[in-house]
């Protein structure tokens, strides 16, 4: 964690030598740096185990120094502060993360999206692949350049089996992923993680059981949390209680079937017999002769129990890339506004993707409708829940895609409460630190997003931002 500075400026010294002069005889403190005052507080409280819910504290005062929330109470009461922002008519609710995101994927992006994140209210992100010592090296600069950016925890690459999906063969398989072929190198592998500053590890889709093992063991030792794609060579009922965060729903659909064990040996005889030297085509194949057939053949009783076991892991669905053909960017008026804040050739690159995309006509939305199925069974089974994107591919603006994955969670059953709390309570808990970070209380870590409207009455309005606090530093969007 980042240390907390207590900022006492010179400018601040200077007004308490005044404010001295002019009275009080008791020494009075230098003021805190900033106060959001007559503003209505959104405490989402629960939301790890449980439905989530939201208190609502109108009339507040929010005080903030250094890197913390300092004061919490009612409007017009508490410590001075430096400066205060008019929060009337105003909602305040814990920093968003988004729990899933690739600095790494397209280069031409990574500098532009610490400051894209901020401006949309995401305040800590997830790296979850990508080449550890390049992300590490960028968290670094930025907090040595003091560029405004969110909280960055990092899984390093995706650990992969014998074959490699993200093996960096074209631009859309940049070299995500690394190979770990026996739990001999998945030992070390995570020893070099740990020792080269990962904050997660990430376990890949083409890793072999033993090797999932050893990963898993690796990383219980060294105290770090786990992030998962089900690999192909498990089910998700077995994987997942023993990682702690499962991404996409990727291959649940498998486990949900009613002939998973057919599906199952199939795919483990497809893995072994696989001679070619790379690992996209083995997984697209298998996702091509399984994933359809699977939904089709869908058991509710035995997707029960597969839920059943997934009650301590957060599931981090991505319902942006799953439902893509649902309501693709191209279709959404707010996404091209949000991509006018893109680099140039960024830009270029992606309006002309998307009218590649208009141009196609329909699609099978099978897969979307399953997963939006999925994740409302998921709510009502007391899965938890996070929200994370898998920015910036498939055309997700950084910062922006997480408010659509929002609205996705609320159409997929959750509450506006539940889905706030996906994006600022459940990965907190991921990352073990939600002891420090989510709620607006004294001692909190200061990151706050100030809007102009409810969000519990409409999850939209959470895109409807005034300011952004982050590691105590206050900006307005866009400035
Ligand atoms: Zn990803």
């Amino acid at each position: 964690m980042r240390q907390w500075k207590r900022r006492a400026s010179a400018f601040a010294a200077t007004l308490l030598g005044l404010s001295a002069c002019a009275g009080p005889a008791a020494p009075e403190r230098a003021p805190a740096a900033l106060a959001i005052d007559r503003v209505t507080v959104i405490q989402i409280e629960g939301g790890t185990d449980r439905g989530a819910v939201a208190r609502v504290l109108a009339d507040h005062r929010v005080v903030v120094d250094g890197d913390r929330i300092v004061w919490v109470g009612s409007a017009g009461e508490g410590p001075r502060a430096a400066r205060t922002v008019d929060g009337r008519g105003r909602f305040l609710i814990p920093g968003l993360w988004d729990a899933h995101v690739h600095f790494l994927y397209d280069e031409a992006l990574t500098e532009a999206m610490p400051g894209l994140f901020l401006d949309w209210g995401i305040t800590s992100v997830r790296d979850t692949g990508g080449d550890l010592e390049t992300l590490v090296a960028l968290r670094a600069r930025l907090r040595e350049t003091r560029t405004p950016a969110p909280r960055i925890f990092v899984a390093g690459p995706l650990l992969d089996g014998r074959h490699v999906v993200y093996d960096g063969a074209n631009p859309s398989q940049p070299a995500l992923g690394t190979s770990v072929p026996d739990p001999t190198t998945a030992t070390r592998q995570v020893a070099l993680l740990a020792e080269g500053g990962a904050d997660l590890i990430k376990i890949y889709e083409l890793v072999s059981p033993e090797v999932f093992d050893a990963l898993v063991v690796a990383a219980r030792g060294h105290g770090l949390p786990i992030a998962s794609h089900v690999p192909l060579s498990l089910t998700a009922d077995v994987a997942g209680p023993q990682v702690d965060s499962m991404e996409h729903l990727r291959n649940v659909e498998l486990a949900c079937a009613r002939d998973w064990q057919a599906l199952h040996a199939e795919r483990v005889r497809a893995l072994a017999a696989w001679t070619q030297p790379r690992g996209y085509p083995l997984r697209k194949s298998l996702h091509e002769a399984q994933r359809f057939a699977a939904i089709a053949d869908h058991d509710p009783d035995r997707c029960e129990q597969v839920l059943a076991a997934l009650r301590g892991t957060m599931q981090v669905p991505t319902l942006r890339l799953n439902a893509f053909d649902q309501a693709r960017p191209d279709r959404l008026a707010a996404w091209a506004r949000a991509v006018e804040a893109l680099p140039a050739d960024v830009r270029v690159r992606w309006s002309e993707t998307a009218r590649t995309l208009a141009a196609e006509g329909e699609r099978d939305l099978r897969f979307a409708e399953w997963s939006l199925s999925l994740v409302g069974r998921m709510d009502a089974a007391g899965v938890p829940i996070g929200a994370g994107t898998d920015t910036p591919i498939r055309l997700a603006v950084p910062g922006e895609s997480l408010h659509r994955e929002l609205e996705l969670l609320v159409e997929a059953g959750l509450e506006p409460a539940e889905a706030l709390a996906a994006s600022v309570r459940a990965p907190a808990r991921f990352m073990r630190i939600e002891d420090r970070l989510g709620r607006i209380a004294a001692g909190q870590l200061a990151d706050l997003v100030l809007l102009e409207a409810n969000p519990l009455e409409d999850i939209r309005n959470t895109r409807r931002i005034v300011g952004v606090v982050s590691q105590g530093r206050y900006r307005v969007p866009g400035e």
